[in-house]
């Protein structure tokens, strides 16, 4: 009898493109996906409970990056109660990564308590060198790195996934065969800053936002698009501080979406700093007049986290006058909440409270749907 697998994906597109990894791990081993296409769930918790009592083994790929992302996985262990049978569980992803290696935020012994129903903890794969299983829809993601060591002071990533590595580019072009090959034709790269793939350490933060230096990752960029089959690429996460010119003139390729994410976070410099983010606003407002030379119609996304600690009205209302500036298509506007184990937990006081918070993330809300209308 055929056994069955499905992997439960939470968070970003790093995640999902490690779990298509996962899943092309598993169907060499002769697993079938358990198919939910024609089933109609009338709640998550539904779906949850046939996915439990259906399948043989369920991977769970989860995320850290918000203390609710870490509840959604401990919170399965409700569903699984009661259950007469349980499935092999695999835990995987960030919330694995955070009790594993040098940087971790929590022992794997008090994670164990928290999951006691998992069977193995397995810290994020290196898979990378292995065929990947698209999901449908003739796209996939594809991570080109992993890890992040930039260190922003809010952020768990540094932690939850370990030293940056750039994977190799014959590796990556040996994916992008095989995606190819199962008829998909347009790309995300994927990596926490994938400006600086192929960089050296001491090279990184040596790189300068809107200046000529030459990126190993343009010149990815360059091979890729020329691959044939390939009908679009997009990538996703770029930050400022390192977005030279030599990037910006890749986004003139009409293989290229015309949309491009860039995290910009506050538009106040002083809690750019704080945020040990490296880039001014200026710097930023700089990066997005280059794109938008060669580029006039780019769409352009970003995140924007209100309440940092410190943070005050004018502080915020600088980061409204930045949206209301570059009229951004997408923003994820988040509320600062504190995470274990980071730079800002364990040096700054989450001072600002909930309230402001929820008016500084309504207001901005607001500020932007406006200016995007506008655009
Ligand atoms: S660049 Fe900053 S926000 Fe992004 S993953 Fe790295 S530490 Fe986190």
């Amino acid at each position: 009898m055929t056994k069955t697998y499905f992997i439960k994906t939470y968070g970003c597109q790093a995640n999902l493109a490690d779990s298509a990894n996962i899943a092309g791990i598993f169907e060499n081993l002769g697993f079938t996906p358990l198919d939910l296409s024609k089933k109609e769930f009338k709640n998550a918790k539904a779906e949850d409970e046939y996915v439990f009592s259906s399948a043989n083994l369920v991977i769970i790929n989860s995320c850290s990056v918000r203390q609710k992302s870490e509840d959604k996985v401990y919170g399965l262990g409700k569903t699984l109660k009661g259950m007469r049978k349980k499935p092999y569980i695999i835990l995987t992803g960030c919330v694995v990564g955070s009790a594993c290696g040098d940087r971790s935020r929590y022992s794997l012994d008090d994670l164990k308590r928290k999951v006691p129903w998992v069977d193995l903890f397995l810290p994020t794969p290196k898979t990378n060198n292995l065929k990947s299983v698209s999901f449908g829809g003739g796209h996939a993601y594809v991570n080109i790195s992993t890890g992040c060591d930039n260190f922003c002071t809010y952020c768990v990533v540094p932690y939850a996934r370990g030293e940056e590595i750039s994977r190799l580019k014959a590796e990556i072009l040996a994916e992008f065969g095989s995606y190819i090959e199962q008829g998909v034709t347009k790309f995300t790269l994927c990596g926490q800053n994938v400006n600086s793939w192929g960089l050296a350490k001491k090279q990184k933060f040596k790189i300068r936002a809107g200046s000529n230096q030459k990126l190993p990752f343009a010149n990815l960029l360059r091979a890729l698009l020329k691959i044939e089959g390939v009908k679009e690429i997009d990538f996703i996460s770029s930050n400022p501080f390192d977005f030279t010119s030599d990037l910006v003139n890749v986004l003139k390729h009409p293989k290229i979406k015309n949309y491009i994410h860039i995290a910009v976070q506050s538009g106040n410099n002083e809690i750019l700093k704080k945020m040990n983010r490296r880039h001014s606003v200026e710097d930023f407002i700089g990066v997005v007049e280059q794109i938008y030379r060669v580029r006039p119609r780019m769409e352009i996304g970003t995140d924007i986290i209100v309440g940092f600690p410190g943070e005050t009205r004018e502080q915020f209302m600088d980061t409204v006058s930045l949206v209301e500036r570059v009229h951004f298509n997408v923003a994820f506007i988040s509320m600062y909440s504190e995470r274990k184990g980071t730079i800002a937990q364990k040096t700054m006081k989450d001072d600002i409270p909930r309230e402001e918070k929820k008016w500084r993330h309504d207001f901005l809300t607001k500020a932007w749907k406006k200016t995007a209308a506008e655009r």
